[in-house]
């Protein structure tokens, strides 16, 4: 079965300062560097390492930055399905200062114009029992028209509907939701996580899991009375962004290869634990030969 991933890809431009500066102000970074990211793109590479096979279907744009990070995310994803559109490549900007603290600034043009199911041959590729699985990125209603088509069509339906937009999302498409704890309490009005998972399958999700940084995660299971706690890995934070991608791709990647939820989910624990351990987004998941180790 593929795993579908539906989602951006754009090129993070990442610099490491001191402080964050005021407004006004001009500061020589420490350190800066490009390197490939869109939360579809990470997911994407966190679900192929696990040895899944993967189709990543995403626009870009016509210059030679969507070029680079083409050439980027190939070399993890042989089944690409990038649509270019005339449009500059998504991009983002990331400010990191000393404590770990961010501010990020994103273009995403080529994201805010894709509509999968009009632009490319997703509809007719995908078969029942493969998984879709998608992100917060592309417009809400093109999100949940493939959701609800995928759904129907019989595939497996995973989102991780982050950055969360102001449109209502009808989770009765969704197979398995994951968010992080504020994205939980937006959606549900819960701030429990508890609570929250168990209003996440009262929206229509089938099982939901909340993601909860250094405690771990929850997991409220289709049919489950009670909740699963997923412990946290130990590990000392260097860099925790693109913690969320890791856990999701990991997960997918492993259900996708036929893993029970629950241990899918304590395995995504622990990569993303990986992730969190080292500098960078893609660049610290876990590799595959790291994924296998954790599966033995
Ligand atoms: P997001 O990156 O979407 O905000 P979280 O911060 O909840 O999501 O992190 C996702 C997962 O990454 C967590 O469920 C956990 O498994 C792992 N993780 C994040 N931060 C830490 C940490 N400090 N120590 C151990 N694991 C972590």
């Amino acid at each position: 079965m593929t795993i579908h991933v539906v989602g951006n890809v754009c090129v993070d431009t990442s610099f490491r300062l001191e402080r964050l500066p005021l407004p006004g102000e001009t500061l020589n970074a420490a350190a800066a560097g490009d390197g490939p990211g869109g939360k579809g793109a990470n997911q994407a590479v966190a679900a192929a390492r696990t040895r899944a096979a993967v189709a990543l279907w995403a626009p870009v744009g016509r210059d030679a930055a969507s070029d680079w990070v083409e050439g980027a995310i190939a070399a993890e994803i042989p089944d690409l399905r990038l649509v270019h559109l005339d449009l500059p490549c998504d991009r983002s900007v990331i400010m990191i200062d000393r404590s770990g603290e961010n501010v990020i600034i994103t273009a995403a043009a080529c994201a805010e114009a894709f509509d999968p199911l009009a632009m490319t041959a997703l509809g007719d590729t995908w078969a029942a029992g493969d998984m879709l699985l998608m992100q917060g990125n592309l417009p809400t209603a093109a999100t949940m028209a493939c959701l609800t088509a995928a759904r129907a069509a019989g595939l497996v339906t995973v989102l991780n509907p982050s950055p969360l937009s102001a449109d209502p999302l009808d989770l009765a498409a969704v197979s398995l939701i994951v968010v992080n704890r504020p994205e939980a309490e937006a959606l549900t009005g819960e701030a429990d996580a508890e609570r929250a998972a168990r209003r996440l399958l009262a929206m229509g999700a089938d099982s939901a899991i909340v993601t909860l940084g250094s405690a771990g995660a929850l997991l409220l299971e289709a049919g489950a009375s009670s909740v699963l706690r997923l412990p946290p890995s130990d590990v000392e934070a260097v860099d925790a962004s693109g913690a969320g991608d890791c856990f999701a791709g990991t997960l997918a990647g492993l259900l996708a290869q036929g893993a029970p939820l629950r241990d899918a989910a304590r395995l995504a624990t622990r990569a993303a634990a990986i992730a969190v351990g080292r500098p960078g987004t893609l660049a610290s998941f876990p590799t595959p030969a790291e994924i296998a180790a954790l599966t033995k």
